[in-house]
Order: structure tokens, then C-alpha cells, then sequence
């Protein structure tokens, strides 16, 4: 059956378009994601000009002092995507191959992550060219300070609040925390988000995106009318996302038949025992290291062949770029609920989209972490702390709303839920610019 990947029925059209292989950028897919859904609103092109391009992009080289008592300098990157509808908001992340496009895609994808979720915040993203474990935790504490210093003019409550990514955790934010406040002399918990518990963190953000991945996949399987519990789901990635979102959906009875991490995939028809495997990577450094001898999984010969899985759910939770026009045919999965950002190249979306699979847009699936993380900034502000269980009620509500709108945008337009999440945020982000008019 042909489909829209909304789960209606599109008409099948004559012939088949060649393919062409096109190495894509992350930024270049975030631009064509974007200009698919304006073509869609038929924005003017002063409207497109005040929300596209990023309001600001920071480059810097760090200068850090190695244990061998050497200077080392790292290239790191802020981009600042939108502040229309609040301070930017979005994680830096750690790793060897961040990019400035790869920075700009993310930003662009937090400005319309927050505004698909309806929270007040703009978005931005920031990463260092880096690989962590290469480090001592005394050269990444001096690494990660040295970073924050030099955005201290940029970043703040109002203007620009970080969090989390790829890499970077609890720790990591907590020396970013203290930085800001040693420079400005004044306990200043709200300028960073996913702290630890102890430095005002909020309950519930550690399973947030994971928790709000699950709060999706609750409307898609009512919206198609399927079964989570006995589902088979496959899994790439297993960190904070992954992880978490195995441990929820085994506790919703579905059946994770294999997960995969920078190590290699793990499989097992029958169902990886989830608990062991997370066992098993707090054990060995974060990682699944040798998971297969566990005897709870077989180890697979290429661990891309995870995504190709006949499953009913797919959930990438790595990195960019993994599902391309190179293997998009190949996926079996009804629902690709992404957990990462970027997963799904824009060809691949095509090709996904006439094969009618459901695809939970990452700005929209992901969007648990940054929800929680405003409810970390409010409670930051307020000085008032709330329980867990407001926390998680809280989520679901702002999760299905934004679910709900972007399920009306793709059946009122006959479009996929990508585009249509992509509506939801322009539709917001531009009235609110045009609200705001231009200053000066
Ligand atoms: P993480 O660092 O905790 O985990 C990343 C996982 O991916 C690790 O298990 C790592 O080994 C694995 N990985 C890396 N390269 C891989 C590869 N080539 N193949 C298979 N596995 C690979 O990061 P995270 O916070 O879980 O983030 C994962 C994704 O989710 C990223 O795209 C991130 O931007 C997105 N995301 C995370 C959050 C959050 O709150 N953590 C929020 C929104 C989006």
C-alpha cells in the first residue's frame, strides 16, 4: 500500500524516479526539511528571512593545558538559531566529528523542536571537536570550563541556556554552572539545564527524551491502531536516549530484539534482557563492550544491518545521517520514532514516505529532553522544586499536544508528520516574529 507517512492513503503514481546518491549534510537536510513545509504555508519571502538563518554563530579555538603540562587547542562552535520566542535553548556535544554545519542543522532543529512542543524558547547548539575519551576527567573539566568562559558574554538565563548532548552529562553541566557563576559572582543555576539533583537539576530530565520518545509512540500505535505491547522494536544507540527508551518500552511489554552502540549491534529474536544489557554498560565504562558474552545476545557482522531489521518499531538514538537513500528500501519498521536528531536523510524521508513507514520527526520525538529541561529553568527561576510525578504529567501533556497538532497539520495537508511538525513550529515562530517586528 502506497502512503503518506501519516498512515492515509496517498495515490500511487506511474514510473519510477531515478535515484541519485547525494552525500547530505545535516545542515542541507535541515534547510530542504524546512523549505519543504514553508512551500507548504506559502510564506512570503520576508517572512522566511526573519526566521531561516541563525541569528548568531560563535567560533572558538580553546586553549587547554594537557596533563603532560603541553597547550592543546580544540575548535568549539555556538550557534544561536532563533531568540524570537525565548532565549536560545540546546545541548553541546562532545565529539570528534562536530562540524559548524552539523552545529547549524541542531540549532535550527531546537528552534523548531521547542516551538513544536509549544515552551518558550528559541533554539541553539553548541559542540567541541573532540573525542572525550581521549581525555582525563581533569583535562575535560578544564576543557568544558574553558568553553563556557569564553561564551560567558553570550549565554545566560535570558539569552542563551545549554544543556546536554552527545557526550556530555550531569558533570559536565555542573562545571559549566559553576563557571558562569564564579565569573559573575552569583549563584546562577538557570543558565544551564540537565544539572545534577544536588545543583537544582529536575527530577525526571535524566529519562526525559526517552520518556517523551514513549509518549509518542503511545498516540502513533493509537493513531494506527497497533499494539506496543508484543511489538518488536529495534534500537541503535544505547545512551541516554537508547537506553532509557529500551527500559520503558519492555516495561510496556514490546519486545526490544536488538540494540547496537559505538561497540557493534546485539541481537536476539527472542528479546534482549534490557536490564542486563544496562547492567552490562555500567559495568564496562558506558559501553557494550563484549555484550555477546553475557550470552544474553548474538553480536552482529555489520551493525548498520540493525536498521534493516524486521521490526514493527525502529528507533535511532545515535547520530545523524544513519538512515540514507544508501538503505531507506531496506527498512522494515512501520514506525521510526527518532529519538536522535537527524537520523533520516531527506531522500530517505522519500523513499520512507512511499513506503508508506510512520516516522515520528525527531524535532517532535526527541522533544521530551528540552521539555523537561524548561521545567528545570522555571523551577531554577522560581527556587521551588517539584516531584517527580508532576514532572512526568507535565511532559505527557506538553508530548501529546504537540503530537496532536502535528497529527492534524499532516492530515489536514496530506503531508508526512516531518513536514508536518515543521508547520506547527513556522506557524508559531512567525507569527511570533511578526509580532515582534523589527527592532531599529
Ligand atoms: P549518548 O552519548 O548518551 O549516547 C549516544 C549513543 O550512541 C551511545 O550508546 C554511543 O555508543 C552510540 N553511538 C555513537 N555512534 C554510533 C554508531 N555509529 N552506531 C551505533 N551507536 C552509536 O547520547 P544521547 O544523549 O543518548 O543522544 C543520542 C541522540 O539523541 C543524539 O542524536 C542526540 O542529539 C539526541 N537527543 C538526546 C537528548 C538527550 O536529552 N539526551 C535530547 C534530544 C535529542
Amino acid at each position: 500500500m502506497s502512503q503518506n507517512g501519516n498512515g492515509t492513503k496517498a495515490p500511487k503514481k506511474n514510473g519510477r524516479k531515478k535515484r541519485r546518491y547525494m552525500t547530505m549534510n545535516a545542515y542541507t537536510n535541515a534547510m530542504l526539511q524546512f523549505d519543504q513545509a514553508v512551500g507548504v504555508l506559502g510564506l512570503t519571502s520576508d517572512q522566511v528571512a526573519m526566521i531561516k538563518d541563525p541569528r548568531k554563530i560563535i567560533q572558538l579555538s580553546l586553549p587547554v593545558r594537557m596533563d603532560d603540562s603541553s597547550i592543546r587547542i580544540f575548535h568549539a562552535y555556538r550557534v544561536q538559531h532563533s531568540v524570537i520566542r525565548g532565549p536560545a535553548k540546546g545541548g553541546v556535544r562532545f565529539h570528534q566529528d562536530v562540524s559548524l554545519d552539523e552545529v547549524k542543522a541542531l540549532a535550527l532543529w531546537m528552534t523548531m523542536k521547542c516551538s513544536v512542543v509549544n515552551i518558550p524558547f528559541g533554539g541553539g547548539k553548541g559542540g567541541i571537536v573532540v573525542d572525550p575519551r581521549t581525555l582525563s576527567l581533569g583535562e575535560l573539566e578544564r576543557l568544558s570550563r574553558r568553553y563556557f568562559a569564553a561564551l560567558a558574554e553570550d549565554i545566560g538565563p535570558d539569552q542563551d541556556v545549554p544543556a546536554p548532548d552527545v557526550n556530555t552529562n550531569p558533570q559536565v553541566m555542573a562545571w559549566f554552572m559553576d563557571t558562569y557563576s564564579m565569573r559573575y559572582n552569583e549563584y546562577t543555576p538557570a543558565v544551564v539545564t540537565g544539572k545534577p539533583l544536588e545543583l537544582g537539576g529536575s527530577k525526571g530530565r535524566d529519562i526525559a527524551t526517552a520518556q517523551g520518545t514513549c509518549y509518542c509512540l503511545d498516540e502513533a500505535a493509537k493513531h494506527l491502531e497497533m499494539d506496543l505491547e508484543g511489538a518488536k522494536v529495534a534500537i541503535q544507540g544505547f545512551g541516554n536516549a537508547g537506553s532509557n527508551a529500551a527500559d520503558m518500552l519492555v516495561k510496556k511489554g514490546a519486545k526490544v530484539v536488538a540494540i547496537s552502540d559505538i561497540t557493534g549491534a546485539y541481537y536476539n529474536e527472542k528479546g534482549i534482557d534490557i536490564k542486563a544489557a544496562i547492567a552490562w554498560k555500567n559495568q564496562h565504562k558506558s559501553i557494550l563492550t563484549d555484550f555477546e558474552q553475557a550470552g544474553k545476545a548474538e553480536k552482529m557482522d555489520d551493525p548498520m544491518k540493525l536498521l534493516e531489521l524486521p521490526v514493527d518499531i525502529l528507533i535511532p538514538a545515535a547520530l545523524e545521517n544513519q538512515i540514507s537513500d544508501q538503505n531507506a528500501d531496506r527498512v522494515q519498521a512501520r514506525i521510526i520514532a527518532e529519538a536522535a536528531n537527524g537520523p533520516v536523510t531527506h531522500l530517505a524521508d522519500q523513499i520512507l514516505g512511499k513506503k508508506g513507514t510512520f516516522i515520528i520527526p525527531d524535532i517532535l520525538c526527541n522533544a521530551g529532553g528540552v521539555t523537561v529541561s524548561y521545567f528545570e529553568w522555571v523551577q531554577n527561576r522560581m527556587g521551588f522544586y517539584w516531584p517527580k510525578s508532576k514532572v512526568t504529567e507535565e511532559l505527557r501533556w506538553f508530548m501529546r499536544k504537540g503530537f496532536k497538532a502535528t497529527l492534524h497539520e499532516s492530515l489536514k495537508h496530506n503531508v508526512s508528520m516531518r513536514v508536518a511538525a515543521f508547520i506547527v513550529a513556522i506557524e508559531r515562530l512567525t507569527k511570533a516574529a511578526e509580532l515582534r517586528g523589527l527592532y531599529a
